[in-house]
């Protein structure tokens, strides 16, 4: 990890909290380790790459539909995805200073800073506990070498439905939403007219009770999961090919979408000891975060698993049947799942930049929390006022757009920079044709348009705004 690459995770954290992207969770009471709250920026930010992957998966697309199940399903869904029994970490905990952390991540951690990549995905509880014996590796907060024996815990949260938590009434927290798309998955078929092949994609929250600490939203414990379940004919399409293409699909969202630098990316197959047991291929598309390359987004060849766990564990019929042949049969499929907070921690580290003492955020303007801001130039001067209030108001119908008229312009575009605003429009006299003002008549009713990445400066007309800014930001 290089020095460099520390600070501007510092860097982020610090800018996501001053601008009100991300706070840390619960702060007034103390903090809530792996939990964070959006706020006015960061809810802007999610939801625009939220909006963004729904209108290129789903709405564009004619072979796919979108779906928003329960974040509390049926218990018996856990069970027959198997993550019950294995959504599990292993975990150890530091008898001096009760640090407790995921055994794989100690391990890797350990040969990472001996400049070594190695993974321990699969081994057993004991196989861990020998490996961090043999290397003697150390407590990560307080330096002691002792811990409890490693074992493994589920990261479902358990929660009941009813007043009175009776064994019956257990129920769990999603731990994905894929699991929602199987379960209505004959719901789908019979509601609408998709045929083979066609995906569903939802967008909602997940849960999961992680215990390692740090790496800002990269990790937490409730998050925000975009999935596609794609379903197939094995049959009629050669996987290797449709898996092939959502590998283009992912890395043409991230690199033109989401607008990150291409060589912050790679893709890394998983290996037999990590691939799930149904699994045919799984990659993960990893993005060099400044704690190294870490998955961005999984996908993964799932063949029929899921469904046919689905038809055991419920004895629902979730077979398909081609309607040219009549052949019966369950579908296979090819699963894209990502998490956005980890999209938007990946944008806001990859667009972040400094120009001397100026700090910029260059979003994309699809992705930007506002559109523009509008200024008055000077906050008492009621002509100005009132005509940029009137802007401002009219610009919202159609944009989110910010105001601000506190300070200098100075400091206004310093502010906005920060918070990654494409555009400031600035009332000044001319708008306002007050000549006295120093405003030149021809001016009448344009406004600057001050643009960020240039920092350079055009007159634009009023009632020419909607239309610049549509054109630039939707183009
Ligand atoms: P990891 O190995 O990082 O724990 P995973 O392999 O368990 O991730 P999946 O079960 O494949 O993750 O989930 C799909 C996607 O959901 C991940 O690629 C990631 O983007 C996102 N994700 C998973 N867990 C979290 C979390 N705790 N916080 C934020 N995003 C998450």
């Amino acid at each position: 990890m290089e020095h460099k690459d520390i600070g501007l995770m510092e860097k982020i954290v610090s800018l996501a909290k001053r601008r009100g992207f991300v706070f840390p969770g619960s702060e007034i009471y103390g903090g809530l380790a792996n939990s964070y709250e959006y706020g006015p920026a960061g809810v802007e930010l999610k939801k625009n790459i939220q909006d963004e992957w729904w209108r290129v998966f789903v709405r564009e697309r004619p072979d796919m539909v979108g779906l928003d199940s329960s974040i509390i399903l049926h218990p018996k869904v856990w069970e027959a995805s198997g993550h019950v029994a294995g959504l599990v970490d292993a975990m150890a905990e530091c008898r001096h200073c009760h640090t407790r952390t995921r055994a794989d991540h100690l391990i890797e951690n350990h040969f990472e800073a001996k400049g070594e990549k190695v993974s321990v995905e699969g081994k057993s509880e004991k196989e861990l506990d020998e490996v961090i014996v043999q290397e003697k590796i150390a407590c990560p907060t307080c330096g002691k070498f002792d811990w409890t024996p490693v074992r493994k815990f589920n990261l479902l949260f358990e929660t009941h439905v009813g007043i009175v938590p009776e064994a019956q009434s257990k129920v769990y927290l999603r731990g994905e939403t894929a699991q929602g798309i199987f379960v209505n998955f004959k719901n789908i078929t019979d509601s609408t007219r998709v045929r083979l092949p066609f995906g569903v994609g939802q967008l909602g929250k997940s849960f999961r009770n992680e215990i390692t600490k740090g790496n800002f939203i990269f990790r937490t414990l409730e998050f925000e999961q975009a999935e596609i379940e794609y379903f197939f004919d094995p049959e009629e399409t050669d996987w290797k090919a449709l898996y092939e293409q959502w590998k283009s699909a992912m890395w043409k969202f991230a690199t033109e979408n989401l607008g990150v630098r291409a060589e912050m990316l790679r893709w890394r197959e998983h290996g037999d000891e990590e691939r799930s047991f149904y699994s045919k291929r799984t990659e993960d598309l990893e993005y060099r975060f400044p704690f190294g390359f870490k998955e961005l987004w999984g996908l993964a060849y799932r063949t029929d698993y899921d469904l046919t766990q689905h038809m055991k564990f419920s004895g629902a019929d979730l077979s398909y049947t081609d309607p040219a042949s009549g052949r019966k049969f369950i579908p296979h499929v090819i699963e894209p799942a990502v998490g956005v907070n980890r999209l938007m921690a990946m944008v806001m580290l990859d667009v972040y930049a400094e120009d001397g003492d100026r700090v910029l955020l260059k979003l994309p303007p699809r992705l930007a929390p506002y559109k523009a801001a509008v200024f008055p130039l000077l906050a008492n001067k009621p002509a100005l006022v009132e005509k940029a209030r009137a802007v401002h108001d009219e610009l919202r119908k159609r944009f989110t757009v910010a105001w601000d008229d506190r300070g200098n312009i100075g400091k206004r575009y310093y502010a906005q920079d920060e918070i990654g605003t494409p555009f400031c429009i600035t009332v000044d006299f001319e708008t306002v044709g007050d000549e006295k003002g120093g405003g030149d008549p021809a001016h009448k009713d344009t406004v600057t348009v001050r643009h960020r990445d240039t920092g350079t400066q055009e007159r634009i007309h009023i009632g020419k705004l909607q239309e610049f800014l549509h054109g630039k930001i939707y183009h």
